[in-house]
């Protein structure tokens, strides 16, 4: 594994790979039954090729993850082994004292008394105005004093002006986390978000470099144009690389669910420094984002903070199910699996009461309904 600093924290190596805890194996589908020996397999193998770094966040699957993540540590002893990313859920936060209350129970969750990495989750306008105004920062400063916290960042998921704003309006941001990948160059931070943090010697570390999972397995058309490189590597490895490929990237968070995955995602990570692609690489990669560019009619990571919707439509779903048959150029076996199984089963976008509820819960500002209505006639062709 080739290990990265962040400028403000140079005392500490970080793996180039990190191991993102939100879409950990689960069992009957279940996001909040994780597979624990599975998911331990994982982490172990993550351990053994040097990652060291893990992230988990409050909301992922449905509060398991920090929980999963504090079992395994203290049953694996693992605790001191690895550095630990969590979030505070900034949208949870109504009066000052709930930055207290939400990282104690973070705290019993995660079975530990610091937090290596702690970051305001999802920051946006609204809620960067709302953490101030609380007394947010002043939370984090203090718990950074007495030891609860090593270094203060924050996730973000607006557009880029709001992410130059926050960078802007808090002198000690340590690190933050962006979206970012061949598609997303110039969605949220981006290119233009990711060299301006780096300009004010504050790292970044990227999420969704494989887009919710679509680069990993990209339609044929996508494939074509990688096996032009002569040697093999799979869609994921080109992904990861990319990512990896910046100078300002400290470490590409993936969301691994096996150890099989963890140590094809360790070898990239192990093997790629920055600056390092050539010419005919960078093509190649051009050319598979104009092709999902085009092709993807929504922009949608199943991150699934918009869930749940109170009418039962599985809103993720529904537009990967879209996305997957649009990309590949046809419904294929997808339209029969959603009027067959999606739509029976009550999950379907036919539920949808155009109520709003998820509009503002969408990191990608998604018009949603509109997009359920489009995914829907698309997809029952
Ligand atoms: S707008 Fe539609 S999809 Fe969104 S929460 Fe309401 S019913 Fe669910
Ligand atoms: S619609 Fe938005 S919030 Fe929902 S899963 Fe997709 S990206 Fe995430």
């Amino acid at each position: 594994m080739l290990y990265r600093r962040f400028p403000r924290i140079p005392e500490k190596e970080i793996s180039a790979v990190g191991f993102g805890l939100m879409r950990l194996p689960t069992i009957d589908n279940d996001p909040k039954r994780i597979d624990e020996s599975a998911a331990e397999e994982a982490l172990l193998a993550a351990l053994e090729e040097g990652i060291n770094y893990i992230d988990t966040a409050f909301p992922y699957h449905g509060g398991m993850s920090e929980v999963f993540a504090g079992k395994a540590m203290e049953k694996l002893g693992l605790r001191d082994k690895l550095y630990l990313a969590t979030k505070c859920p900034t949208w949870l936060v109504k009066e000052p004292s709930d930055f207290e209350s939400l990282f104690a129970k973070q705290l019993e969750r995660l079975k530990t008394d610091r937090i290596d990495f702690y970051l305001l989750h999802a920051l946006n306008t609204e809620r960067w105005e709302r953490v101030k105004k609380l007394g947010g920062m002043e939370f984090l400063e203090k718990a950074k004093r007495d030891g609860r916290i090593g270094h203060i960042g924050f996730s973000f998921h607006d557009p880029l002006p709001t992410f130059k704003r926050i960078i802007d309006e808090y002198e000690s941001w340590e690190f933050c986390q962006v979206q970012y990948n061949y598609v997303d160059t110039a969605f949220q931070a981006g290119d233009e978000g990711i060299r301006y943090a780096a300009e004010r010697e504050i790292g970044c570390i990227v999420m969704e470099p494989l887009r919710g999972g679509s680069l990993a397995n990209p339609p044929p058309a996508v494939k074509d144009i990688f096996a032009e490189y002569g040697k093999p590597r799979t869609a994921a490895e080109w992904a990861l690389r990319f990512a990896l490929e910046r100078q300002e990237v400290a470490t590409v968070l993936s969301g691994m669910g096996s150890a099989m995955q963890v140590r094809e995602n360790a070898a990239v990570g192990s093997s790629v420094r920055p600056n390092s692609m050539t010419r005919a690489e960078t093509a190649l990669i051009e050319r598979a984002a104009a092709f999902f560019k085009e092709k993807m009619p929504v922009p949608c990571t199943t991150c699934g903070y918009c869930q749940p919707c109170p009418q039962g439509v599985n809103i993720p779903d529904v537009f990967n199910i879209y996305n997957t048959a649009s990309a590949f150029g046809r419904l294929g076996d997808r339209g029969p699996w959603y009027r067959n199984s999606v739509i029976p089963g009550g999950t379907g976008a036919d539920r949808c009461v155009s109520c709003g509820e998820c509009l503002p819960k969408c990191p990608q500002s998604i018009a949603i309904i509109d997009k359920l209505a489009e995914a829907h006639a698309f997809l029952m062709g």
